[in-house]
């Protein structure tokens, strides 16, 4: 096992939550089994091959929110949701076949019932909104299948505003009239909605109407290193004066380099702006992306810890990055 009794020590207190890893979108593709110990079949640990249960448990993690992806082709969301509860089914296929091992959760006292019967916790996130097809009653549908965020845009335009980048972007353009009554429709139905791949208008739209916590599930931000996937301060203030939380990304392409300071950096940037109770992990673990090497799996999440704590974090702001926050925002929202 990697890392320090006292990282140890802390992860046993506040096991590690991820708020992005896209997995169940290969167990969709090609059946990727998540109760294996893998090893990432490409060089780099490139794109996929990130996160299984094994590795998790290694990790001393107690809960996974897994992305649910679909891509539409040209103008085409016909089909999007279909795709969506594929890995939902494809999630539940895996639940069904070896029980005892991964539960699907929604609210933090079910993350710590599962914690406790030695189960990993599984919570969902669709990834743009396009996947609701232009329609909002598909929120509660997919709310009573278990998800927990709706993010409300991915690499192109939708029905509720403008990605960062990516097909349709636009620098100018806020939420659209259906994109402010879809974060309402989301907090309604107790569903969590995720800031990530959204412009800076439409992101600062949505804080502003927000009656709950919103999230940025995996980012990193401008103050720490400038890329256009990254978001600046007035963003992260945006999403804090909601209580939300923002959760960093393990990408050196997104972090600005390799190794576990990268990320420390970006963490301590939340830290410093906007204070201990708003930043978290959003690995990105399975979406395309090559980690960072010490990050290439959830089995190094204790050497990650150790960084914090090299860096200068106290304990408790290291238990509030790796665990309370989530759980606070779960229980507000
Ligand atoms: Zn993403």
């Amino acid at each position: 096992m990697l890392g320090s009794d006292e990282a140890r020590a802390i992860h046993a207190e506040h096991p590690p939550i991820d708020l992005h890893a896209d997995t169940l979108m290969w167990s969709r593709w090609t059946g990727y089994d998540l109760h294996k110990a893998h090893e990432p079949p490409l060089p780099l640990a490139a794109f996929g091959g990130h996160v299984d249960l094994p590795r998790m448990r290694e990790g001393g993690m107690s809960a996974q929110f897994f992305g649910l992806v679909s891509l539409p082709l040209a103008d085409r969301v016909k089909g999007m949701a279909r795709i969506v509860h594929e890995q939902i089914d494809a999630l539940e296929a895996q639940m069904t076949r070896k029980p005892g091992a991964i539960r699907l959760v929604r609210k933090a006292d079910e993350v710590r019932a599962t914690q406790q019967a030695g189960e990993i916790a599984a919570l969902l996130g669709i990834e743009g909104a396009h996947a609701l097809e232009g329609n909002l009653d598909n929120i509660p549908i997919f709310a009573r299948r278990g998800v927990r965020y709706v993010g409300l845009l991915h690499f192109t335009a939708n029905e509720a505003g403008f990605p960062a980048f990516g097909k349709g972007r636009s620098d100018e353009a806020g939420l659209t009239n259906w994109g402010l009554e879809l974060v309402q429709s989301c907090e309604d139905n107790g569903v969590l909605v995720d800031l990530s791949h959204v412009n800076k208008q439409g992101f600062l739209d949505a804080c502003r109407v927000a009656r709950k916590p919103p999230i940025v599930s995996h980012t990193g931000v401008l103050g720490a290193f400038e890329h256009w996937r990254n978001i600046d301060d007035a963003q992260l203030r945006a999403v804090s004066d909601k209580g939300g939380v923002i959760g960093v990304m393990f990408c050196p392409r997104y972090v600005g380099g390799d190794g576990l300071e990268p990320v420390v950096k970006h963490l301590k940037h939340i830290v410093d702006v906007v204070g201990e109770e708003h930043a978290a992990l959003g690995s990105d673990w399975d979406g395309f992306i090559v980690p960072t090497k010490a990050l290439k799996d959830p089995r190094g999440l204790p050497l990650l810890t150790d960084a914090m704590l090299a860096a200068g974090f106290t304990r408790v702001a290291v238990g509030k990055i790796l665990h309370d926050n989530v759980m606070r925002v779960l229980d507000e929202a």
